[in-house]
């Protein structure tokens, strides 16, 4: 190394101090934590922030860019060096290129800095003059905050509660067929263990796909680069009193206990313990499709997701929050634009109700909250057509599946969300007096005018509720 180099590498020292100490001295930083179950819409929520943050023409409803306070905002570099950046480039080019299409989904989690110069508003604003402030926005899958409630648990307890609650899914008789071929205190066999990992993760993947939440532990159906490693490699498995050192049972407990450890712990540690503000994205419309278990299913998930962000819930989250505690939660449901506008109030009421109950089942006391009906990237148009003499409110949009245009009449979702989240509750199999319609529409495409970011329904109401405040 020369002295040059060395020189060098001291000032860039230097300055990386000065950024360090100027930015938490006088450039605030809002951690913005987006997470919701896999599909429900992540990659394309940030994605169309982000271009709506950057160019604001049709963010009226944020306030600092209505009344002109956000003076500019600009991508930089994240904090974070060893945390993968979130691809916008690349996500929004498919948004918006001649042949648009969907992103390619959250995998695991990413980050994205975002920074704005703002003006604050008032005498004191006037003296100071602009400011810098940083949003960084911190991707993660849904599944992975549902882990939390592993961590309360032995492999004992964690055992009983998934075979007890599998045993009437029909998605997960292989996985009982092949636990019916296995002694648990037999010797470990690797093997065995990987087979019967992998009959256990195709459940999961299979429940998943049937419209089911409960689907822990997270990282089996989002595994990263943990896929194969002996975390990722047990299963559940009945107790038994004969199980000896050396034994299947064992060795499975040791890796539960392993993966509670080593991928549930520092996932909380790293990221989740400094989020400021919560987004949990909702794909409420895919559950009502789906039938009254999915929606039950999804309103016990928003009861567990909730349960994460009060503190002193669970002992270790106090000890890693100190204190800290996350200031707004929003519940979002996404994809509003398969709903003509007059059916929004309907679907933000049964958001509404699913929060409110999963709040009282959290006996909750913290974050302000509040539930939305949004789509981050608008694809339909609406439409009014008569059908067998009745005049029916749908949406149009280009099918995902044949490329051909189609109008949708999702079907007429109640005015009393009771009417959903009771026969939901009640445990029915199907809705009696309705049907709900879904179709896949790909993303319309766009011509943009300048200053103006792509189509979308609410954002910028979302966006005003969490982090308006902090942006004027
Ligand atoms: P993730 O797994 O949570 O990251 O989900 P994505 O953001 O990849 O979204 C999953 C799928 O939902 C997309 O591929 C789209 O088909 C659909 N989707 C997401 N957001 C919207 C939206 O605002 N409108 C519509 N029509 N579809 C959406």
């Amino acid at each position: 190394m020369g002295i040059g180099d060395l020189a060098d590498g001291v000032t860039r020292g230097v300055e990386g101090i000065g950024d360090a100490l100027s930015e938490t001295l006088f450039e605030p930083v809002i951690r913005l934590g987006v997470t919701g179950l896999s599909r429900a819409g992540k990659t394309v929520f940030i994605t169309s922030l982000v271009a709506n943050l950057l160019d604001r023409g049709r963010m009226p409803q944020l306030i600092g860019a209505r009344d002109g306070t956000i003076l500019s905002a600009y991508l930089r570099p994240q904090p974070d060096n060893t945390v993968p950046r979130f691809d916008y480039e690349t996500h929004l080019a498919a948004l918006t290129g001649d042949v648009p299409h969907w992103p390619e989904s959250t995998r695991a989690v990413s980050q994205l800095r975002l920074s704005f110069k703002v003006q604050p508003g008032g005498l004191l604003g006037a003296v100071a003059g602009p400011r810098k402030i940083h949003l960084d926005i911190v991707d993660y899958p849904g599944e992975w905050l549902l882990d939390l409630g592993l961590l309360d648990k032995t492999y004992v307890q964690w055992s009983a509660e998934v075979l007890t609650r599998i045993a009437p899914r029909a998605a997960a008789a292989p996985f009982r067929a092949a636990l019916g071929q296995v002694d648990p205190a037999a010797l470990f066999d690797e093997p065995v263990a990987k087979s019967l990992a992998a009959a256990f993760t195709d459940y999961l993947h299979a429940a998943r796909n049937e419209g089911f939440y409960d689907c822990t532990p997270g990282r089996f159906l989002l595994p990263g680069e943990m896929a194969g490693s002996p975390v990722l490699t047990f299963a559940p498995l009945p107790a038994t009193d004969r199980a000896l050192r050396g034994s299947l049972w064992r060795e499975m407990e040791r890796r539960f206990e392993a993966y509670k450890s080593e991928v549930v712990k520092p996932f909380f540690r790293t990221h989740f313990a400094r989020i400021d503000r919560q987004v949990v994205l909702v794909d409420a419309l895919g559950a009502i499709h789906s039938g009254p278990q999915a929606v039950e299913d999804l309103r016990r998930a928003m009861t567990d997701i909730l349960a994460a962000f009060r503190p002193g819930r669970n002992a270790f989250l106090s000890r890693i929050l100190l204190g800290k505690r996350v200031e707004r939660i929003l519940f979002a449901a996404t994809k509003a634009d398969h709903l003509h506008h007059a059916q929004h109030p309907q679907l933000t009421a049964i958001m509404e109700a699913l929060l409110r109950d999963a709040k009282d089942r959290a006996d909750y006391a913290g974050a302000k909250t509040a539930a939305m009906s949004i789509a981050a990237l608008r694809a339909t148009v609406e439409e009014t057509i008569q059908h067998e003499g009745r005049t029916l409110d749908c949406v149009r949009g280009t099918l995902l599946e044949t490329g051909k245009q189609a109008a949708l009449y999702p079907g007429a979702l109640p005015t009393d969300p009771a009417r959903i989240l009771s026969p939901a509750r009640a445990g029915g199999a199907a809705w009696l007096d309705a049907d709900y319609q879904i179709m896949h529409f790909a993303p319309a495409r766009l011509s943009l005018k300048p200053g103006e970011g792509p189509p979308h329904i609410r954002l910028d109401k979302a966006a005003e509720f969490l982090i308006g405040d902090r942006l004027r």
